[in-house]
């Protein structure tokens, strides 16, 4: 009889303690899973991850009195993170996507994006119906490369980072690179001799991925958000990262 009075007072104190660390850890950290090769969105300065997405989650654990912890992994095991739980949201200049949504749940979206083309000044790619036949280079797991699988008879090279993608271009390995609009204008300005192919071709929505189920971090994530874009905070992390044309 003792015993098992013992063995359930042990059990309780067990499940207390799993369920009381797992509220503490949710209270007093938000960690945000990126890859921060993409600029403007996230990038290293020195050692330090900033960018757009950083500030937004830094405001958007302020808001929530958390401390902020990001992590940097390659982009396509972003969403895994989420799932399993090691980060609780995924902050990476992520696109909604059908496929995505089977997997984790979006906050409402903070930015607007494209996928563009990026190729060298003397090419004769102008529109994104000459892609077809060609090798294009994207990140792995993007938008672009979903986007570059459907192109007519094109081979595509895949990078862990959007930067090695626009290196094989200058390097004349890949004929054009799919990427999102704004890490597009940094990478090209920081290569010679490429360029931005105007016409766009999709519209993107960016928002935050939560696991699953997470109801009570999505409510607050998404009123937090909503309070940047209210109080003009977005629009000013935003116009410090991007500046007008
Ligand atoms: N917006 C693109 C996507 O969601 C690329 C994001 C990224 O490379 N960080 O796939």
């Amino acid at each position: 009889m003792k015993k098992v009075f013992v063995s359930i007072l042990a059990l309780s104190l067990g499940v207390l303690t799993v369920f009381g660390t797992g509220c503490t850890k949710k209270q007093t950290e938000l960690i945000m899973a990126t890859n921060a090769e993409f600029p403007p969105y996230e990038y290293y300065d020195g050692d330090k991850i900033v960018g757009i997405d950083a500030e937004i989650a830094q405001a958007i654990a302020d808001e929530m009195g958390a401390t902020l912890v990001i992590e940097d992994m390659q982009f396509d095991s972003i969403l895994a993170s989420v799932q399993t739980g090691k980060a609780d949201m995924g902050v990476a200049g992520m696109t909604i996507t059908e496929d995505r949504l089977q997997n984790v749940d979006f906050s409402i979206p903070y930015a607007t994006a494209m996928q563009v083309i990026i190729v060298p000044e003397d090419s004769d790619i102008t529109t994104p119906d000459d892609l077809a036949g060609k090798t294009i280079g994207v990140q792995l797991g993007t938008t672009g490369d979903i986007y570059a699988d459907d192109i007519e008879d094109a081979t595509i090279e895949r990078y862990n980072k959007g930067f090695e993608a626009v290196s094989a271009l200058t390097q004349g390995k890949v004929d054009a690179v799919i990427i999102d609009n704004e890490p597009a204008k940094v990478f090209v300005s920081q290569n010679e001799g490429l360029k931005v192919v105007s016409e766009e071709f999709t519209i993107e929505e960016y928002a935050i991925a939560i696991k699953k189920g997470n109801t009570d971090l999505l409510n607050q994530v998404n009123d937090a958000i909503s309070k940047l874009q209210e109080s003009g905070k977005l629009q000013e992390i935003v116009d410090k990262y991007i500046k007008a044309e």
